[in-house]
């Protein structure tokens, strides 16, 4: 591991001017940051940890909607009250990421921001573009099982490891941030970038910008919402494919439906294809296997990894019979 500097910020604004020195770093639960430190994946000059800033809390919007504090740990936020009886798609996604552990240390920031589980990314003996820009990708031509098959380019192909953001991206949820020229939202469908030529720019986020808070909209009375999550074991596993369904019902049929995926693409995956298939048509396995084709329509399979297509079609039409159903 390489030395570096450590700090403890005091404050929001010395938070963002001690991370938008060159090569800093924010650390909240360190889950994923400690890691790769030690494997020196990432190799940080400085730390500034964030931990004493007071970004921890959920809390109801005035219109209805919820705001979560990036500090707020997976654990309380899957576990909140509000969570659990109006977005339980998203504390579904929490409890099916990581371990118990794991969940009370890691936070809602550091979920959004979490690295790749690529294995040619994690071991510096390799090519990876995204570790060393330009270096050339090893999982192209290597075991790519777990890789993207939808937003990859010939520079990389690795898929976004978050369960939250899946969960969040079906809620329509805005990031919140604090940075050197000041504040901004990102609705959360653009704030991920899909590697292109750039694979080491995952997200929109500018140095010394801060994540503080991510908001999350009402849903209307009625909303049923679900995530299904598919992968090698059925604890402390990553997403080979996984559904996240946010529906509300008008007898049978479907008025309106958001639709993300995790495991399968470069970042959390929101279907609106699906979407368009489904709003205003009946609740029908011919309606849900129409609209899982739609979503995986442009998926381009790696030798490795074709499985995932037809395992993400059945995940949503799955989420899909569970979300539609008469309760
Ligand atoms: Fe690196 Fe991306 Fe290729 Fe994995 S898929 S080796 S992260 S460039």
């Amino acid at each position: 591991m390489q030395v570096f500097r450590y700090s403890q910020a005091r404050s929001l604004d010395g938070a963002v001017r001690s991370g938008a020195v060159p090569s800093a770093s924010f650390i909240a639960g360190g889950t994923t940051l400690v890691d790769l430190m030690k494997l020196n994946v990432l190799t940080p000059r400085s730390l500034v940890d964030i931990n004493g800033l007071p970004l921890d809390r959920v809390e109801p919007l005035p219109t209805g909607g919820l705001r979560i504090g990036a500090m707020v740990r997976n654990s309380d936020l899957a576990n909140h009250d509000l969570v659990r009886t109006r977005y339980a798609v998203l504390s579904e996604a929490l409890l099916s990421g990581a371990s118990p552990q794991l969940r009370n240390m890691a936070t809602t920031g550091g979920n959004l921001l979490q690295k790749t589980r690529c294995y040619y990314y994690r071991d510096t003996n390799y090519a990876c573009n995204k570790r060393q820009p330009g270096s050339g990708c090893a999982a192209l031509d290597g075991f790519n099982r777990i890789h993207a098959v939808l937003g990859g380019s010939d520079h990389c192909v690795a898929t976004h490891p978050s369960d939250m953001a899946v969960a969040m991206m079906a809620l329509e949820a805005t990031v919140h941030t604090q940075g050197p020229k000041g504040p901004r939202e990102i609705a959360l469908d653009e704030f991920y970038l899909v590697p292109g030529t750039t694979p080491e720019r995952e997200n929109v986020l500018e140095p010394g910008e801060l994540i503080t808070h991510v908001t999350i909209p009402t849903v209307a009375a009625g909303t049923r919402s679900h995530y299904l999550k598919l992968r090698d074991r059925a604890q402390y596993e990553f997403a080979l494919a996984s559904s996240a369904v946010v529906v509300s019902m008008s007898g049978n049929r479907i008025q309106r439906v958001r639709v993300a995926f995790g495991g399968v693409g470069t970042k959390p995956w929101r279907s609106r294809e699906a979407e368009r298939a489904l709003e205003g048509q009946d609740a029908t396995p011919e309606n849900f296997r129409r609209a899982a084709d739609a979503a995986m329509a442009a998926a381009k399979p790696l030798k490795y990894n074709g499985f995932k297509i037809e395992l993400a079609k059945r995940a949503l039409i799955r989420t899909l019979e569970e979300t539609t159903q008469p309760a």
